[in-house]
């Protein structure tokens, strides 16, 4: 066995409350790397196919990234996945913060979980001492009551990682939340845990990380963040970034985006975090507005959005947060005394947008109301925000009344309305009850053409990012194998920021914006490495800020001698189990359909938009030839799953 990594996971039981280890040889770890790799891998062979994903034969598991638990600069994510209960394909989701570390501190390289308990549990791993204990003290409760619960008991070092209320009512749009409230919270992978009646972790390990090389590895990670702090803006520029929010109007009109110097795009996150985005995205249009239907400058124009500005945000700051290990700290600690919080998580762009934008609500305390009671009840916010916007135009068409809504006026920007529907989703009271679980599943109860306002994919809500502004992500929502995500690698998507320099050796070809064959084999490119980079735990952004030694940390962490070739087949393994996975469950993603307004069918008649429509189908067609698909219906060749070493999958698919 090599170094880098603990050669084991954890099977937990919850049916027989058994432990047990498995052994995971480092051929594995040089095939999947760690992650949603090693997820897909443990997750594709052990899963029986098409079973619910809230019975107890579904299993679902914690994957830290290889380097997580490392000082490798923003490598502390873990992955959740399993069987999405919201779209019924593959599922994944992960979340930054402390959470990560402690996995691998406890010795594993995963924890999965198989069978139900009858009663609540919660899972306790101190140092070697292993246990399945009664949550009937905590289930009920919101994560930080929980968390502070189990503090009191186990100590202040111990990390959790817990389900809400949202979670324990089996809401398909719940999430899992660790460190107060920071959630992986995307494929409704906390009714999952809910269903088997597990409402922690509870982790706090004392086992040292093996580094193959560590002298060398800890002179890369300090050259990394030596450079890192070079080149800090002057004077001129710093005053500049105290204005990017309010630039927002000269941003749209001279189309220039978000791209910019990793330097300053790095001092931005630092400061702002992602809700810089909030004005600047609804200008360009780039956040959808009033449920996909409006154009923001128009609809959510400056004058109004200028309330949720970074600016008026950042001025509740009293301290920087970020994840394990991360040299720029995008999030923040927020007091607000209007709303007698002492301490809350600073909401992110897709929450300010999915509360704000989209529902045309420009009031900022409901966003940080929401926003807390969110990472409390541990819910997607981003689909908590649209299935409102869906119930918001039911009402609007009559498809709703006072009657169904416990006379809560569902009008458009009404914020007390929408905060006491955020509680009754999470509660399940009322309407509550039907919009709990995704505004697709709402739509099938409530009929009457309601279906029109479910703004997904398969299920799925879409992200606060529009394919009229970044076209490719029309591709990634329709096809990714977990639908209805912007963190999927899309090319234009991730081409603002400063990919080419990442890493030495990789490269996207020249000319590939203005030739489709080339920006297919780009989004190939883009695809592979995407995952490898989820894989080795590494934040989404951490390709926004300039060279990193990406794979000198992985050949002194492993002691192997990884080339970009390599890791880039390994993406693909990864990406083609995944999409494995959602077929092998009769998902037709090849035959799936945006909806008209995502992909700007009909196109806008004005704004920075006007006349966008995107067309994905074709360039999809073209992406499973590179990716060595069957561009009809999306199936991975039988000769594609040979060269990937997925033989194992022939059985399932053929
Ligand atoms: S950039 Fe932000 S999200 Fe990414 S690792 Fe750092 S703190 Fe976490």
């Amino acid at each position: 066995m090599g170094t880098g990594f603990f050669g084991k996971v954890l099977w937990i039981n919850l049916t027989e409350e058994s432990f047990e280890e498995e052994t995971v040889s480092e051929e594995i770890y040089r095939q999947y790397l760690g992650g949603y790799g090693l997820a897909v891998k443990f997750i594709f062979e052990n899963m029986p196919v098409k079973i619910d994903p809230l019975s107890p034969e579904s299993i679902f598991g914690f994957f830290p990234g290889l380097l997580t638990g490392t000082a490798a600069p923003f490598s502390g994510r873990y992955m959740l996945a399993g069987k999405s209960p919201l779209t019924g394909t593959w599922g994944d989701s992960n979340s930054g913060g402390t959470f990560g570390p402690e996995i691998k501190k406890c010795g594993y390289d995963a924890i999965l979980f198989k069978g139900a308990a009858k009663t609540p549990k919660y899972v306790l791993i101190i140092e070697d001492k292993k246990e399945l204990l009664d949550a009937s003290e905590i289930w009920g409760l919101d994560i930080i009551e929980t968390e502070s619960i189990l503090k009191d008991k186990h100590g202040k070092f111990i990390k959790t990682a817990a389900i809400g209320q949202a979670g324990e009512k089996l809401s398909k749009i719940s999430g899992i939340a660790n460190d107060r409230g920071r959630i992986a919270a995307r494929a409704g992978l906390g009714a999952i845990m809910g269903s088997k009646k597990l409402k922690t972790l509870v982790l706090k390990g004392n086992k040292k990380i093996s580094i193959y090389n560590k002298d060398k590895f800890l002179d890369l990670v300090k050259i990394y963040n030596k450079n890192g702090k070079k080149g800090e803006p002057g004077k001129f520029f710093k005053s500049i970034l105290k204005s990017v929010p309010n630039l927002a109007k000269t941003l749209r009109r001279f189309r220039i985006g978000f791209k910019g110097p990793p330097n300053i795009i790095r001092k931005i996150y630092r400061i702002y975090g992602t809700c810089v985005g909030n004005t600047i995205a609804s200008e360009t249009n780039d956040s959808p507005i009033k449920n996909w239907s409006g154009i923001g400058m128009y609809d959510f124009p400056f004058k109004k959005s200028k309330a949720l500005s970074a600016n008026k945000i950042i001025k509740y700051k009293i301290r920087e947060w970020g994840c394990y290990g991360c040299p720029v700290q995008c999030g923040g600690i927020l007091k607000i005394p209007e709303l007698n919080l002492e301490e809350t998580h600073q909401p992110e762009y897709e929450t300010c947008c999915s509360f704000g934008a989209l529902l045309l609500n420009n009031d900022l305390m409901s966003i940080f109301e929401i926003n807390e009671l969110c990472n409390r009840a541990a819910i997607d916010t981003i689909s908590t925000g649209a299935t409102i916007a869906f119930a918001i135009e039911c009402f609007e068409n009559g498809i709703l009344t006072k009657e169904d809504t416990n006379d809560l006026e569902l009008v458009w920007g009404n914020s007390k309305a929408i905060i006491e529907l955020v509680k009754m989703i999470i509660n399940r009271k009322g309407i509550g009850d039907i919009l709990a679980d995704g505004s697709k599943i709402a739509a099938e109860k409530i009929g009457n053409e309601s279906v029109n306002y479910a703004i997904t994919s398969l299920g799925s809500e879409i992200p606060m990012h529009n394919p009229r502004f970044f076209p490719s992500l029309a591709f990634t929502y329709n096809y990714d194998p977990t639908p209805g995500r912007h963190t999927a690698a899309s090319i234009d998507y991730i081409d603002m920021g400063s990919i080419n320099k990442f890493q030495k050796g990789f490269k996207l070809p020249k000319g590939w914006k203005k030739n489709e064959k080339k920006k297919q084999k780009c989004q190939k490119l883009v695809t592979s490495f995407h995952q490898v980079l989820s894989s080795v735990g590494l934040c989404s952004f951490s390709t926004l800020f300039g060279p990193y030694p990406f794979i000198d940390l992985i050949n002194n962490f492993t002691g192997w001698n990884i080339s970009i070739d390599e890791l880039i087949e390994i993406g693909l393994r990864i990406q083609t189990l995944r999409q494995s996975f959602t077929l092998r469950e009769g998902i037709d993603i090849a035959n799936n359909k945006l909806p008209g307004r995502v992909s700007g069918h009909p196109p806008d008649k004005r704004g920075p938009t006007k006349g966008v429509s995107v067309e994905y189908e074709d360039f999809y067609k073209g992406y499973c030839y590179e990716m060595g698909w069957n561009p009809k219906n999306g199936y991975p060749l039988k000769e594609t799953l040979k060269d990937l070493d997925l033989e194992f999958v022939i059985k399932d698919l053929y």
